[in-house]
């Protein structure tokens, strides 16, 4: 096969990550299009695969019997040559405190493209920073694709914080059967905020500390918040603050993580400022969603449009990705850390 046969993606393009490798697997699993990948989390302080994105490549790789060539720890360069893909049961498992859910940012586009039912265990970190907790997805990512018509349910098994990892979640699918277009650009009506103040191996007061502030935060502020404690097992300390804000047309989602030094106050406080920020916005979607829905409004015929809370790179790249696989085109307005409108239209 010659090197024209490929699609080729420059990982350093953007914020030069790993969800352009995540993009780019699903899309060339779902298009059938071979793909090399050059200069992997190119902009990342230790560039190429980490094992997160390793066991992200492994997965594409099992549900489409793709011949993959450089998938090894640390490399920056692979090609990923699809076959079909085929719906049924998958285990998979990062050996570290890796995100499982950016496992499942890869591999859950391709399975619901299947059209038949599949189900999923993936080990790895459930609340470890930078990706989404597990609750996001559970609250917030999947009841969101629900609407646009990918069915599915989430449940986790066993916690797993940084630097342990050892969590694990299981996810059915069942099938896609995309909805018409969505409009999401009427400003945010908050109805409610719900949430979970949750610590594995860790003193009681902790968790108490952090739901005392939410809720002090959130009296101040006038606005109703049901906020749960959990006590959860697992193999190392962590805790969380989970906060979701339930619209009457969209849902947010906002978490924050503990530290050793961090006092729990300030756990809650960076999860409600962000929620805070959120609903002066007045946008539809929280800038996590923004670029994870992308993938989901390019793979439902039609044209699709949101506001967000936040342009980020992250978005900006997603959409640069996906049209390289893609017949279809995006406007944004709005500039990178301003709130914004993103339209998709199909190319025509
Ligand atoms: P790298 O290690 O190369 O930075 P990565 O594979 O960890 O990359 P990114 O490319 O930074 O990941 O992508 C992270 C993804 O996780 C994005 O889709 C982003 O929206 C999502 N994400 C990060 N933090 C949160 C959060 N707190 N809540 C929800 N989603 C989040």
């Amino acid at each position: 096969m010659s090197e024209r046969d490929y699609t080729v993606i420059d990982g350093s393009y953007g914020e030069g990550g790993g969800q352009i490798l995540r993009t780019s697997l699903s899309l060339a699993t779902i298009t059938g299009r071979p793909l090399k990948l050059v200069n992997i989390r190119g902009k990342r302080k230790k560039p190429g695969l980490r094992p997160q994105h390793l066991t992200g490549v492994q997965a594409c790789a099992a549900v489409s019997g793709a011949k993959v060539a450089g998938a090894k720890l640390g490399k920056q360069e692979l090609t990923f040559r699809p076959e079909k893909i085929s719906a049924g049961s998958y285990r998979f498992h990062i050996p570290t405190a890796g995100a499982a859910t950016l496992v499942l940012q890869a591999i859950l586009p391709p399975l619901w493209k299947a059209k038949a039912a599949s189900s999923l265990v993936v080990g790895g970190g459930t609340h470890v920073p930078w990706s989404p907790p597990f609750n996001y997805f559970a609250e917030v990512f999947l009841p969101i694709l629900d609407r646009l018509g990918f069915k599915g349910e989430i449940h986790i098994s066993r916690w797993g914080w940084y630097p342990k990892g050892g969590g694990e979640i299981k996810t059915s699918l069942r099938s896609c059967k995309p909805s018409g277009s969505i409009v999401l650009d009427r400003p945010f009506k908050l109805k409610r905020v719900t949430g979970i103040s949750a610590s594995s191996r860790l003193p009681e007061h902790i968790r108490v500390r952090q739901r005392r502030q939410l809720l002090r935060r959130f009296e101040k502020a006038g606005i109703e918040a049901e906020i749960g404690l959990m006590d959860v097992p697992a193999l190392n300390p962590g805790s969380l603050v989970f906060l979701c804000a339930q619209g009457k047309e969209s849902v947010a989602g906002f978490s924050s993580l503990g530290v050793r030094g961090k006092r729990a106050e300030r756990v809650a406080d960076e999860a409600a400022n962000s929620l805070f920020l959120f609903l002066d916005s007045e946008a539809a979607l929280d800038h996590y969603l923004a670029d994870q829905i992308l993938i989901y409004l390019t793979i439902t015929p039609g044209e699709h449009r949101f506001t967000t809370s936040k342009i980020t790179q992250h978005l900006l790249t997603n959409t640069w990705v996906i049209e390289k696989f893609l017949p279809v085109r995006f406007e944004v307005e709005g500039g990178i850390g301003e709130a914004g409108m993103v339209v998709k239209r199909d190319a025509g």
